[in-house]
């Protein structure tokens, strides 16, 4: 099987910490089975780390973008800091993370929000896709959405996916994926597995959101991409797939929203 882990914060302390390089990381990885990697953005004067961590690599891209907890860090970002930075650098392959946590609320709803449309505008300039993270919004990211599209299309992905059926709704009526982390593991999670029960087959991506939300069995260790086998394992149990069809099935999604992360090596 071939599988994908579409959120990767290669950036995180936590890694550093522990003394595991992306180097490290990615062959782990690799020996389970994970072809390609989504490297993740988390501040604008970060946005070098993703670039390093797919620096000369096959199968792994990086994002560029602001995670809503550091958006007031960020209110002078341009929609135009963002597009260039994308076209200069083609590992670029999506915009974000972006988005809207009301759950942590580091940062003001209104910084939030006024970040979270500069990547909006990037990402239907560049047609990259976004990824978006929104917790404790599902109302307020629908708006937001909904106001945005008013104005042109745009794709994106639901990453980490814990929000309830509206959003879910919304994001697949406009084109938009849902990408599932080891939380579809957890005992608690009943709402979210009913959400990754119902996502259609063609519209479902799979992530570890690494260094957090490590899955069970291993709930509890820091998480990191090797992991992501229990989460392929999980959503195709719980949808009663066969688990080498489900990956392919999702290897599909992966390619057509980030074919970078599919190529041959
Ligand atoms: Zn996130």
């Amino acid at each position: 099987m071939r599988l994908y882990d579409t959120h990767v914060n290669f950036h995180a302390a936590q890694f550093a910490e522990a003394g595991l390089d992306a180097d490290g990381l990615i062959d782990a990885a690799r020996a389970s089975g994970v072809r390609g990697f989504l490297a993740i953005c988390d501040r604008w004067d970060h946005r070098d780390r993703p670039l390093v961590a797919a620096h000369g690599r096959h199968g792994v891209r990086a994002t560029v973008g602001v995670h809503p907890h550091h958006a007031k860090d960020h209110l002078g970002l341009t929609k135009d800091d963002l597009v260039r930075h994308a076209e200069a650098n083609e590992t670029i392959a999506a915009i974000g993370e972006c988005g809207l946590d009301l759950h942590y609320g580091y940062s003001a709803l209104d910084q939030q929000l006024s970040v979270f449309r500069t990547h909006i505008e990037a990402a239907r300039i560049t047609g990259l896709p976004l990824v978006i993270h929104s917790r404790n919004a599902d109302q307020v990211m629908i708006d937001v959405l909904q106001e945005a599209w008013s104005r042109g299309a745009f794709r994106f992905l639901l990453h980490c996916y814990t929000s309830g059926p509206e959003l879910a709704r919304f994001g697949l009526d406009h084109g938009g994926m849902i990408s599932f982390s080891g939380i579809v593991t957890f005992k608690a999670a009943e709402a979210v597995r009913a959400i990754a029960l119902q996502t259609p087959a063609d519209r479902i991506l799979v992530e570890t959101d690494c260094p957090y939300l490590s899955p069970v069995p291993l709930r509890g260790r820091m998480n990191i991409p090797a992991h992501i086998v229990h989460v392929y394992d999980a959503l195709a149990r719980l949808r009663g797939e066969a688990p080498d069809s489900f990956a392919a099935r999702v290897e599909d999604n992966v390619r057509s929203i980030f074919p970078g992360l599919v190529e041959a090596p």
